[in-house]
Formats: C-alpha cells, structure tokens, sequence
C-alpha cells in the first residue's frame, strides 16, 4: 500500500494544477442533480445530534424538541424569507456539487489516499472501509489499468460514524466524514468546506508562538480556519477514534490519529483551495457528551427554562424560524382597558 506522505504535500500539488472541475461542468452537473434530488425529496428531519450543527445548537430548542415532539423549524413565509432560503438554497447546492466533484475527482483517483467505503459503480455492492487500494479485483497498483479500473468500477463513498447513547436514540451522535486521509503510518480526518473566494483569500497564517525568529523547521499550517469548522472536524476524529476503539469500526490503528486537516474550496472558483492542519483534541466530544447528557437532565426534569438560549430576543435570526420562540419569548398583548367604575357602583374590597 502506498501512503501519501504528507496531506499538505498534496494539497500544496493540487494547488499548482487544475482539478477539471470547473472546465468540463462537472459543477453544474452536479448542481442539477442535486436540484432534482431536492425537488423530490422531502425536508430530513433527524433527531439525533449532527457533529455539522452541534457547534451553534441552541440547547433550549435541543429541550423543547424533546418535551414536545416538534422536530421541524417553522415555514418561511415572506416574500424575503422566501428569496433568501432560494438563495441560500442555492449556494448549498453549489457548494455540496464542488465538495462532491472535488472528492470523487481529484481526491479518490489517487492511490492509498483516502479510507472509507467504495460503491461498486454497476452492482452497488459497498465495500469498505479500506483504501482504494484494497478493493478487490483490481489491476496491479498505481497501472494505468489500475487508475481506469478505479474510475470506471468504483465510487468513494463517506464513511458513517455514530456515538450511540445509553440516553436513547434521540440522544446519539452521529455523521459523515468527508475522508479519512493516510499520512504515513499513521491517519487524519479531512473536513471539506466551500466558502466564497474572498473568504477564501481571507484566510490567513497565523503568526507562531515564536514570530519573529527564524524557525528551523516553521509549521506551515498555522492558520485561521473558522473555529465551528476545527470543533467539527475534531469531533469526527475522536467519534471515529471511539469506534475504531470498541471495534464499531476497523481498520485503523485507533491510537494513531494525527489530526484533522480543514480544506477550504472556493465556491466561486472550484481550483482555488487552502489546507489547514490541526492536532487531536478529544475536548470537543468531550464537552458535546456533556452538553448532551445536561440536555437529557433538563428533559427529565421538564425545566427548559433552565438551559440556555441562543438568541437575545424574538428578532435574534435563529428565533426567526424556531417554533419554541413564543416559549422563551411570549408575545406582548397589550392589556385590555379597564371599564371606569360608574359612579353608585359598588365594589367589593
Ligand atoms: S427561540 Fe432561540 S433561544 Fe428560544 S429555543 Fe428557539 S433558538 Fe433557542
């Protein structure tokens, strides 16, 4: 099996090269399919916590939908809800095309590079998790055949990975890891996110511990990535940690986890990219597990008004669409007049 040395090696390789994502309208292709699928499908409601949400979850809502049962948001009704969830709708689109595109054309072609589940192209037969290079049936590694068979037979597919909860289903976190990506003997969790270009070109390095003085051997992956995107991506890794630990997932060596690495894709131009790299923290699951069981207390308890809110007031945006904000916000009504006691009217004291 052959190991990349280095993510950054080859991320710092693609960025030098066109990924033929943008020349042959591999997006828009993809944009459209998604918009079919969308189309069809029906708004998913899960009721198990998501590693891409749990960074901003409001626990106050995370009570009440438990309390109540009501899982979905409200409608967007205005003309200007509307046109912004197009919108946004939209960029998500765009932005799930060139995550797609960029994993199955530019990531899962190269040889022993990512780890996870492989759907046969003609039989759906899923294999996995393992590397591309231990799929069955295939020419001898890094050929010429190889590299076609691999193209024509197989698609990378992301791998699942759940903490189940001795709370109850609804309680269990679970999702999907972008890659999980060999460097050397050991493994790195790979998080993908499409931002804009001038986010993109936003994102900066960060000046090291020692700025100032010559390092011998400068780390070349301090930088700034968006904070929701490192806790993200850390979960993932000691979610897959935890499973490769209790033998939920094997495959992998648990103890040799490296880090995550964060690779930002410009929506606006799909061959504009940045690598970010970060150690393991297992706080994140940490303090998720915590947050989690504090949920389930409050729960039991039925005291919501004792977790915490996200937003100020009615008008804070994640109350827009919440269909608790009358629970932590009750509407004012103006009290009804009082009739004027007439005169000779008696009152009772
Ligand atoms: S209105 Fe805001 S604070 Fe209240 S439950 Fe909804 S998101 Fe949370």
């Amino acid at each position: 099996m052959s190991f990349i040395t280095d993510l950054a090696t080859v991320a710092a390789e693609l960025s030098g090269q066109q990924s033929g994502i943008t020349e042959n309208n591999e997006v828009l292709k993809r944009i459209r399919e998604g918009e079919h699928k969308a189309a069809k499908r029906p708004g998913r409601v899960s009721k198990r916590f998501n590693p891409s949400k749990l960074f901003f979850m409001c626990q106050t809502k995370e009570v009440y939908r438990r309390l109540e049962g009501v899982w979905e948001d409200l409608p967007r009704r205005t003309p200007k809800q509307v046109n912004d969830e197009v919108a946004l709708s939209q960029l998500g689109l765009a932005g799930s095309a060139i995550h797609d595109a960029f994993q199955d054309r530019v990531l899962a072609p190269i040889s022993g590079l990512l780890w996870g589940l492989w759907v046969h192209r003609d039989t759906g037969d899923v294999v996995g998790p393992c590397f591309n290079t231990e799929l069955p049936g295939m020419p001898p590694e890094g050929s010429e055949e190889w590299h076609q068979a691999l193209a024509e037979n197989w698609r990378y597919r992301e791998l699942a990975v759940r903490i189940e909860s001795p709370l109850g289903e609804s309680y269990a976190i679970s999702g999907r890891i972008d890659g999980v990506v060999a460097v050397e003997d050991q493994w790195e969790v790979l998080e993908i996110k499409t931002v804009s270009d001038d986010y993109l070109r936003g994102l900066r390095r960060k000046p090291g511990p020692e700025a100032g003085q010559l390092l011998l051997e400068p780390d070349p992956f301090m930088e700034l990535p968006r904070t929701r995107d490192i806790f993200q991506a850390r979960l993932y890794a000691s979610m897959l940690t935890r499973a490769l630990e209790t033998e939920l997932v094997s495959g992998l060596d648990a103890t040799a986890c490296r880090g995550v690495t964060i690779l930002y894709l410009s929506r606006d131009n799909p061959d504009e990219r940045r690598a970010f790299h970060f150690p393991v923290d297992t706080h994140a699951l940490t303090h998720q597990e915590q947050q989690i069981q504090l949920i389930h207390h409050l729960v039991s308890d039925g005291t919501p008004e004792l977790a915490m809110k996200r937003c100020k007031n009615r008008s804070s945006s994640p109350a827009l669409f919440c269909p608790f904000k009358d629970h932590c916000f009750p509407k004012k009504t103006r009290g009804k007049k009082q009739p004027d006691i007439q005169d000779g009217q008696e009152t009772l004291e």
